[in-house]
């Protein structure tokens, strides 16, 4: 093959127009770095070396003196306000909101942050009326949420339900326990000030809202007692049981003294053992179990819990059974019992408490509202060992 000569001027040729195409890329990107400012650079370089402290300052040199960084002053903003430094926060989300360069959506944008930062200050009434303005804009559904949020700390119910319902409508979102609830906190409200009417309207629309919301049927019967309509009060709590039975031991107490008081504590021993059959649980044991001690003495009592410890052994079960054998042992069995019932109580009221199922937030006493989170109805309807600390028939055989 011959060698052609011409490649000989073809190849520096190449060369040249590879050393050109490397300068033009070098000074292209020179020009750009030299249209940033040093405190830019000066960030990032703090940022790498983990100092964020001093990159922020660097980043606002370039923000005062860069106008149209219009970005960077939104990073920036939300960085300080999640810092916690809201007066900065504040500052920086004003001053975009005033400048008159801004299309119209950023300036939408600069508000909402704006409203952010006044919530996180706790001026609640600047952060209210500013979600109220961005209501039609494109953060409609996050200024909702906020809204509600709001409503809830100020325990400003009828405004809840409003935005709970409208939150509904804009996004398709299942408001109906909440709106029930505020229904509730309403009811309680004027019922409290012998506003008896209205505080039954309430109830009434809790139950439209949500059909099974047995914290009204927990009111009525409530207010049905306190005013002596007793076979009234055992009707509504009695409806409990076709709303969501689990939640019977709240009203199992009560429910028997309205019984006594009618003179018909036999037929509400039998409808209590029913449902601890039906539906188990800790509470409803704990009354089942006084209430036959005081009808039907010890020996009655200590036979029912010892059946429903066989039935679904627990460790709450065995605190009660020893409770029961204390009343029925012999004066020298009497010590070692003692023992271990004080050694199972200590660790049943240590565990046997009610837990959040949003944020696991653990209390002595039943919520409908965490006092943690804010969740509603997000209690469920028994304490959290009940089912943690019980043990089950297979592992039982197989001892
Ligand atoms: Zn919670």
């Amino acid at each position: 093959m011959d060698f052609q000569a011409y490649w000989l001027l073809v190849l520096p040729f190449f060369f040249g127009l590879g050393w050109l195409a490397a300068r033009i890329d070098i000074r292209h990107l020179l020009s750009e770095s030299r249209a940033l400012p040093a405190s830019y650079f000066k960030g990032l370089n703090f940022l790498l070396n983990e100092q964020p402290d001093k990159a922020i300052e660097s980043f606002i040199e370039v923000a005062r003196a860069e106008q149209q960084t219009i970005e960077l002053q939104f990073a920036l903003g939300g960085l300080f306000r999640r810092r916690g430094e809201v007066d900065r926060a504040t500052r920086m989300h004003q001053n975009l909101a005033e400048r008159t360069d801004l299309a119209p959506d950023q300036r939408t944008d600069a508000l909402y942050e704006l409203a952010q930062d006044y919530l996180k200050a706790g001026l609640l009434d600047r952060a209210e009326a500013l979600f109220n303005d961005l209501r039609p804009s494109g953060h409609a559904v996050s200024a909702l949420h906020y809204l509600l949020d709001i409503y809830v700390t100020e325990k400003d119910w009828n405004k809840a339900i409003e935005m709970a319902e409208s939150l509904e409508t804009a996004a398709g979102e299942d408001r109906r326990r909440e709106v029930a609830n505020f229904h509730c906190e309403l009811a309680a409200q004027e019922y409290s000030h012998s506003r008896t009417e209205p505080a039954h309207n309430h109830i009434r629309a809790a139950l439209q809202a949500h059909r099974k919301c047995v914290r009204a049927n927990v009111l009525q019967g409530t207010w049905a007692q306190r005013e002596e309509r007793h076979a009234e009060a055992i009707a509504h709590w009695k409806e409990i049981e076709a709303q969501a039975p689990e939640y019977l031991f709240l009203i199992a107490a009560p429910l028997m003294e309205s019984m006594r008081q009618l003179q018909q504590n036999a037929e509400g021993l039998t409808l209590l053992q029913g449902w601890l059959q039906r539906y188990p649980a800790m509470d409803l044991l704990a009354v089942a179990y006084q209430m036959t001690l005081e009808q039907e003495g010890p020996e009655s009592a200590l036979r029912l819990v010892r059946e429903e410890l066989h039935r679904n052994p627990s460790l709450g079960a065995l605190d009660k059974y020893l409770e029961a054998q204390l009343a029925t042992v012999s004066a020298e069995q009497r010590t070692d019992v003692q023992l271990a019932r004080d050694l199972v109580h200590a660790q049943t009221t240590r565990l046997y408490l009610f837990q959040c199922g949003s944020c696991g937030f653990k209390a002595r006493t039943f919520h409908w509202h965490c006092p943690a989170c804010g969740g509603w109805d997000t209690y469920p309807p028994y304490r959290n060992a009940d089912g943690e600390l019980t043990f089950n028939a297979s592992h039982r055989s197989g001892m």
